[in-house]
């Protein structure tokens, strides 16, 4: 009911509780504040995947900081990422000289961050690191680097805690697999 005729919660298999996720993002802020202590902190969300996670994560940062939003468009089928991106948002901070983290929902092929990081170094941060809440390393396309991960999911196509299928679930608490058979058409499930 209520969710416009495409997958149901039935088609939903938890993966990760709130519980789960709430202790993890714990432990990452504990680790960002010790790394970033005496650094000019700029957290900065992709729109709209991440805003769940990041409003959590920057509550378990101990340190001032401070954040922005991208907003990005793929060019290519969204599940498969193309690399050709675009920003349709763009960060309103000055980050020169400041230390950028960038809060990503998942990393996949790594087109997507590699483009983003290559843009906001036009900038001249003083550095650029990257915090995401789900690694699909065996997926990936580009070395680009993670230096903070959630989870490292390999398989499926996720929604919940901000992520979404068609733009729904995002509100879920947990996050869910959708199970096989009923993914978005054209998503390529890892599992040979
Ligand atoms: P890539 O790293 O391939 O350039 O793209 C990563 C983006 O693909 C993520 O930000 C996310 O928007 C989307 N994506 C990849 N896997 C999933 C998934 O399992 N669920 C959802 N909702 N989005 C995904």
């Amino acid at each position: 009911m209520g969710y416009y005729g495409m997958a149901t919660k039935d088609n939903l298999e938890q993966i990760v509780s709130k519980e789960e996720i709430q202790k993890r993002v714990k432990e990452l802020g504990k680790q960002i504040s010790k790394d970033y202590k005496e650094k000019k902190l700029v957290v900065i969300g992709i729109l709209k995947g991440a805003f769940v996670f990041m409003a959590d994560l920057i509550r378990e940062i101990s340190i001032p900081l401070q954040i922005d939003f991208v907003r990005l468009a793929s060019y290519g089928n969204l599940m498969q990422s193309s690399g050709e991106v675009r920003i349709t948002k763009d960060i309103e901070l000055n980050i020169e000289d400041k230390d950028v983290l960038v809060v990503e929902d998942i990393v996949d092929t790594g087109l997507t961050l590699q483009y983003l990081e290559e843009v906001l170094k036009l900038h001249k941060p003083a550095s650029v690191k990257i915090c995401c809440l789900i690694d699909k390393k065996e997926r990936r396309r580009v070395p680009i680097s993670v230096d903070y991960v959630g989870f490292d999911i390999p398989r499926g196509f996720l929604v919940g805690y901000g992520l979404d299928f068609e733009e729904n679930y995002r509100e879920l608490p947990g996050i869910f697999k959708i199970i096989p058979g009923y993914e978005p058409e054209g998503f390529i499930p890892s599992d040979k």
